[in-house]
């Protein structure tokens, strides 16, 4: 599903056939989940492949990197340099692209000093689909950004999305929505979470939660149509009388959701602000807006 016999990847400066790609055993990143990684899309658009913000996923790449002590040689130009040559060697417009920094061997708890560099591509539909998803609050606590650096996309963090993710589809529900340390709603596993009550949109504020590069955009996006959005905490009891809640990332885009541990939102999908945004987002990923929206 990911790679074929044809597909490359960019490994530690070489293409290499992503069948032929090969690491040790002894690294730190699979033994402690100390690696930093992103997930970014590309769009096959009017003028080309098209890689949405890719200035500002490096950017986090490279902050994830520094906080976790994990050295990356390369600049934010060269990655998407290298990120447009590694679309062009696959054939590739519409993509789902995976830089992973991990670290070589090192069984001790001291960072290891040499860290290797993977891109890979592949194509990927929207993380959860087009339907309209069905959410539980998970028994699971998003990581206390007290315990590490929750703004950074760290591979270790995912055990906790997994934990949360599998909890959800067990009792049948679609997917997880995670509190934070003290009670409050913080996000998805892999997505931002919004809501709409009275013609306002609630989110969290930055704090517990990976700062995501799509929920940036519904901000400028809500900008650009004269919405309001505050950020303030809240818990699931707010949320149960919305009426209507999506999830933001770049694997999921603005995803529907249709209730929150069986409370459905009022409003169609259809009527709610956040219909409006995922049709506006992907005017602005197939670069169709230029009228409409100026970036901030
Ligand atoms: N929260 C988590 C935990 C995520 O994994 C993601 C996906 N990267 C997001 C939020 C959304 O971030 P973005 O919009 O930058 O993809």
């Amino acid at each position: 599903m990911y790679y074929n016999q044809d597909t490359i990847v960019y490994l530690d400066g070489n293409w290499i056939p992503a069948a032929k790609a090969t690491t040790g055993l002894y690294s730190q990143t699979l033994h402690y989940g100390n690696g930093v990684f992103e997930g970014i899309r590309s769009y096959e658009t009017e003028n080309g492949a098209q890689i949405f913000k890719a200035k500002e996923h490096y950017e986090r790449l490279l902050y994830s990197a520094e906080v976790m002590h994990i050295p990356c040689n390369y600049t934010v130009d060269e990655l998407i340099d290298l990120t447009y040559e590694l679309l062009q060697k696959n054939n590739m417009e519409d993509a789902y692209v995976r830089p992973l920094l991990y670290l070589g061997e090192q069984m001790t708890l001291i960072p290891a000093e040499e860290s290797h560099l993977l891109l890979c591509a592949w194509s990927w539909d929207k993380y959860l689909g087009d339907e309209k998803v069905r959410l539980m609050t998970s028994g699971y606590q998003r990581p206390n950004p007290k315990s590490t650096h929750i703004q950074a996309k760290v591979v270790g963090h995912y055990t906790n999305s997994i934990l949360a993710s599998r909890e959800a589809k067990q009792k049948g529900y679609d997917e997880a929505l995670l509190l934070d340390a003290q009670g409050f709603v913080a996000e998805g596993p892999g997505a931002n979470f919004f809501y709409e009550k009275d013609g306002i949109l609630y989110t969290c504020p930055l704090g517990n939660i990976l700062s995501g590069i799509t929920r940036q955009t519904v901000f400028e996006m809500a900008k650009s149509l004269g919405y309001t959005i505050v950020e303030k905490h809240f818990v699931p009891d707010d949320v149960y009388n919305a009426d209507g809640a999506f999830f933001t990332g770049t694997a999921a885009e603005v995803a529907p959701i249709e209730s929150l541990d069986d409370h459905n939102f009022k409003k169609p999908w259809e009527e709610t602000m956040g219909y409006v945004f995922s049709r506006e987002y992907q005017k602005l990923v197939l670069q169709q807006t230029s009228n409409f929206f100026e970036p901030a």
